[in-house]
């Protein structure tokens, strides 16, 4: 980029590629903001991000925040639903297609309550997998006509909730992940005299590719295989109950990066539906599992972060794929199921952090003037920074410095050098490697070595969040998420950092970013300045990483703002809720503190000290009210 070019957004686009990942949701208006598009069907409504923040600074809550678009979560619902639907109507499928959300991507209450909301009109239902989860898509799923999936092991009571939900007139379906449970599913129903609704999932034999490909084939944990699918037929045939059992469930992982896994898993599932029909089992609905994938890192490709097909091309494979086999071996077209989660949330909320500060990778340096009787090392050094300008032979230069600051240390250890020389040293060090790297940018070839300088002197910038709350999966499985400015990205980006997060934890950072070329280990992001705040956002945090943080240092659940879009909106969004994230008094009880009777304890410490006249009465006071203001505060930096 030669630097007579004024910088434009095109350029920021070339760095952050936010069109790639934000699926329309997301671009850079040419203001330089970020911008949302919540609703695909209707563009007029773009919301600025930086107009989001002010207003969030405006009703004075504190970051991090999570900022939840509910108007994305709808248009994800929809777009999935119609896709399925026109897919249906085009390839003349007999089958209708009822798909259903799995609560485990994200249980918070205001999303699955959203997302029931927009999945009305097309009998969309709720999948669970655990008995917290059974108890809250049984309360939550008040529509007679859509499903209710149940996955996961099952206990008794389990069974009785299930059957409690069909006693109540609700499609509920139990499907058997082990012969076990079977039988007890069929002993508790004979007791209470309830017909169920039963299905059973399938160990496939295809694997998905990508990180969670163990989901399925062999060592799959769930599923039984298909001789336990014959006898579980038959057991039920056995009992009276063949007409009970009614779909067949698989599930070969999540984030599905490569269309074949899914092909496959498609036409196997479609055969053994096909057998068991043919046996005389007539099941109605095929579920085919979640996996749909998200493009985390924007490169349609089969990296972990990435998956090379559309959900047009996903649910064709789908439609199509059934249809084929169904027909070539002559039985009813299935009802599809789906569970995706991660397609439907991910997109819908991001993190918002303000960058609080820079950590330089070698400090500001100290000066570094010639002084009487200095070390021949400190002047070779310095003689290196005089001719660089002139010297075309970089790697020379390069060697050289290498060389000195090697034998500096030596030479502090042997105690020839001062520890002063030895600042100096290293101080003209990072100044020749800055020129050198500078001269680097327009080289057409860059040698190995000097390749990693840019890594070398870029520097961290600490953000107010914790990795391991708000974006667990970037530490646990190395998942890359977009992380883009807010603002000012019509400014050319100087600074090459990485990202460190407030944890007393060396784990606790983001050193993979999107890039112009792959995946790189620093991103380009603006200078800070000291009279205006830096804020980043961390997107596509919906599925997992909103519901799967932990309290590492306790730090605890971040703010969250809801926005809404509205037409008549000057803005065109509102903040229809603020949910207050954890205090400290809240996480300390979680790991079975009494805040309250600490803050007794610090009042009792204090109030000695006062008894005692080392500290004035009216001090006393503001320090025991400091501190139990500090319990009920956020965890985060007050910034
Ligand atoms: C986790 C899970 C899902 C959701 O998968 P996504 O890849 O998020 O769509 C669906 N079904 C089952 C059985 C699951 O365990």
């Amino acid at each position: 980029m030669p630097s007579t070019k004024k910088w434009t957004v095109d350029d920021s686009e070339h760095i952050y590629r936010v069109k790639r990942w934000g699926a329309g949701y997301f671009e850079i208006g040419q203001n330089g903001n970020l911008y949302v598009t919540p609703d695909p069907f209707n563009t007029d409504i773009r919301i600025d991000f930086k107009a989001v923040v002010e207003e969030i600074k405006q009703e004075g809550i504190q970051f991090p925040v999570v900022v939840r678009f509910h108007d994305i979560l709808r248009s994800q619902v929809a777009l999935l639903n119609q896709t399925f639907q026109q897919t249906i109507k085009e390839a003349e499928y007999q089958g209708k297609y009822m798909g259903v959300y799995p609560v485990k991507v994200n249980q918070m209450r205001e999303v699955v309550e959203e997302i029931v909301d927009a999945g009305a009109p097309f009998n969309y239902g709720l999948e669970a997998g655990s008995k917290a989860e059974l108890l809250t898509v049984m309360a939550l799923n008040t529509n007679a006509e859509s499903l209710t999936i149940l996955n996961g092991y099952k206990d008794q009571e389990f069974m009785r909730l299930a059957l409690l939900s069909r006693k109540l007139g609700r499609k509920t379906i139990v499907v058997i992940e082990k012969f076990s449970e079977l039988i007890l599913l069929v002993k508790i129903a004979k007791e209470l005299d309830i017909e169920p609704i039963v299905g059973i999932r399938s160990k496939m034999t295809v694997k998905g590719r990508g990180k969670w490909e163990n989901s399925g084939g062999d060592r799959a944990k769930f599923g039984l295989t298909i001789s336990e699918m014959i006898n579980a037929a038959r057991y039920l045939e056995e009992h009276g109950m063949a007409d009970s059992l009614k779909l067949l469930h698989f599930h070969i992982g999540s984030q599905l990066t490569d269309i074949r896994a899914v092909k496959e898993s498609i036409s196997e599932g479609a055969m053994i539906y096909s057998e068991l029909h043919r046996m005389g089992f007539k099941l109605e609905y095929v579920d085919v599992g979640g996996g749909l994938g998200i493009d985390y890192d924007g490169s349609q490709s089969t990296n972990d972060s990435s998956r090379n097909y559309s959900m047009q091309e996903y649910v064709a494979d789908i439609v199509y794929g059934m249809k084929q086999v169904c027909d070539l071996e002559d039985v009813p077209h299935p009802i599809l199921v789906s569970e995706s989660g991660r397609a439907i949330t991910a997109h819908h909320s991001c993190v918002v952090t303000e960058v609080v500060g820079e950590i330089k990778a070698h400090g500001a340096g100290i000066a570094t003037n010639p002084a009487d009787g200095e070390h021949i090392l400190v002047s070779d050094m310095r003689e290196l920074t005089e001719i660089i300008d002139q010297q075309n032979n970089l790697q020379e230069i390069f060697n050289d410095a290498s060389q000195f600051k090697e034998q500096a240390l030596s030479a502090f250890k042997l105690r020839v050098i001062s520890l002063e020389e030895l600042a100096k040293i290293e101080t003209l060090y990072w100044q020749i490697m800055e020129k050198v790297q500078l001269r680097l940018k327009d080289a057409e070839f860059v040698p190995e070595e000097m390749q990693e300088l840019d890594f070398a002197l870029s520097s961290q910038y600490l953000c107010n969040f914790s990795v391991f709350q708000s974006a667990a999966d970037t530490w646990a499985i190395d998942q890359i998420l977009p992380v883009v400015p807010l603002t000012r990205m019509n400014e050319k980006p100087t600074i090459n950092c990485s990202l460190v997060d407030i944890t007393c934890d060396s784990d606790g950072k983001l050193d993979q970013f999107i890039s112009e070329h792959g995946i790189s280990n620093i991103v380009p992001m603006h200078n800070l300045k000291a009279d205006e705040d830096y804020y980043l956002g961390l997107f596509l945090t919906g599925a997992y990483q909103d519901v799967m943080g932990d309290m590492h240092n306790l730090f605890g659940r971040l703010n969250e703002v809801h926005i809404f879009s509205h037409d008549d909106d000057p803005q065109d969004f509102y903040i229809e809720e603020v949910v207050n994230g954890s205090s400290v008094e809240d996480v300390l009880s979680i790991m079975q503190y009494h805040p309250s009777s600490m803050a007794k304890s610090m009042k009792k410490m204090i109030d000695g000290h006062v008894a005692q006249g080392q500290m004035k009465p009216r001090e006393g006071v503001k320090w025991t009210d400091f501190y139990e203001d500090c319990l009920k505060g956020y965890t985060y930096l007050k910034t």
